[in-house]
């Protein structure tokens, strides 16, 4: 197996000295959709010696276009991206430790999930989710890089708590959230260049080099580069990363949860205390007001009243064909129960 990381190694600012770091580094990857997916397959070969990487959906058709680790059967079988991401990059390198994380990275769990990371990878398409992987990169000082991308365009920002500006420093100077991947399109080109952008910030980090901290902002289809200083916008009473910080997005929220996903028509619901449901004892409850309905050990899934239940087995909920919160709070409640 030495030969697996030669052309690496030769690359003269890693060499052998960064290769050996890389196997002692744990990265934390949120989200495994485009740049998840593409984020993780890279560190995987390069040999970073442990990858988690957490996602809180199942595998749909229109992610094959451009999500790397998935193939047709992971979308026939409704598999979650935790567990096809797992199964994929371990088949990839054996040498290191992979673990695929099928729950939504969110204030209750976030400190808890990322305890012994050495950098975080944000592969979300959200602020809500982004300003969470902010609040606790800041909390245990630990850098991450943020990427985001849309139709052949990318946004690629590392971020180091305490000495860059963070996203909350940024708030303002933010791209307006309203159009997303699902209404405005996105090619996989544009996935790639974004991932290679964050993936090379981490490799720098990881083998003991300083990060670029630039925004960078690059068009693979209209050619088009720009990096831009932002150590200016540092905010010293940021309530996320300066001295007196409070962390407002690792606050506990109470009841029943809501979040709209990006452009999907669809909210997902979960309950106050996330609980093993026996998705058995559901579905034969279900019998009677469905006869469209399909399970595997990881979720649920049936049509109902002109929506569609995807149904995890710790009670959280996605409900395709809303975007009315009140609406699938009740539908949840009806179906579901809380
Ligand atoms: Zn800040």
């Amino acid at each position: 197996m030495t030969e697996r990381y030669s052309r690496q190694e030769r690359f003269t600012p890693i060499g052998p000295g960064g290769q050996a770091q890389l196997a002692n580094k744990h990265v934390f990857i949120v989200g495994a959709g485009a740049l998840g997916c593409a984020n993780a397959e890279m560190l995987t070969r390069a040999g970073v010696g442990k990858i988690t990487i957490i996602d809180r959906d199942y595998i749909e058709w229109s992610n094959l276009g451009r999500q790397q680790l998935y193939t047709e059967n992971d979308a026939a079988s409704l598999k979650t991206k935790a567990s096809a991401a797992e199964q994929r990059l371990r088949a990839m390198n054996s040498e290191i430790k992979v673990q695929g994380i099928a729950q939504e990275f969110e204030a209750e769990t976030a400190e808890a999930l990322v305890d012994g990371a050495d950098f975080l990878i944000d592969g979300t398409d959200n602020f809500q989710t982004r300003f969470v992987i902010n609040d606790v990169a800041a909390k245990i000082k630990v850098p991450w890089v943020y990427g985001g991308c849309l139709k052949s365009y990318g946004i690629v920002l590392p971020i180091v708590p305490g000495t860059t500006p963070c996203l909350h420093c940024l708030i303002d100077h933010l791209p307006q959230e309203g159009s997303t991947c699902d209404t405005v399109g996105i090619i996989g080109p544009a996935v790639q260049m974004t991932a290679a952008y964050q993936s090379a910030e981490c490799l720098k980090f990881l083998t003991g080099h300083s990060m670029t901290v630039e925004m960078v902002y690059a068009d693979v289809w209209g050619r088009e580069y720009s990096s831009i200083n932002i150590s200016g916008l540092l905010n010293p009473e940021c309530p996320s990363c300066s001295r007196d910080a409070v962390f407002p997005y690792l606050k506990k929220e109470k009841g029943l949860k809501t979040a709209m996903l990006c452009g999907r028509n669809t909210v997902q619901v979960r309950p106050d205390q996330l609980s093993t449901l026996s998705l058995s004892d559901l579905s034969s409850h279900l019998e009677n007001v469905t006869d469209r309905m399909k399970e595997n050990a990881e979720l649920l899934m049936f049509h109902v009243e002109d929506v569609r239940f995807v149904v995890f087995k710790d009670g959280r909920t996605l409900i395709h064909g809303t975007e009315n919160v009140e609406e699938a709070k009740k539908l949840y409640q009806k179906y579901i129960g809380a």
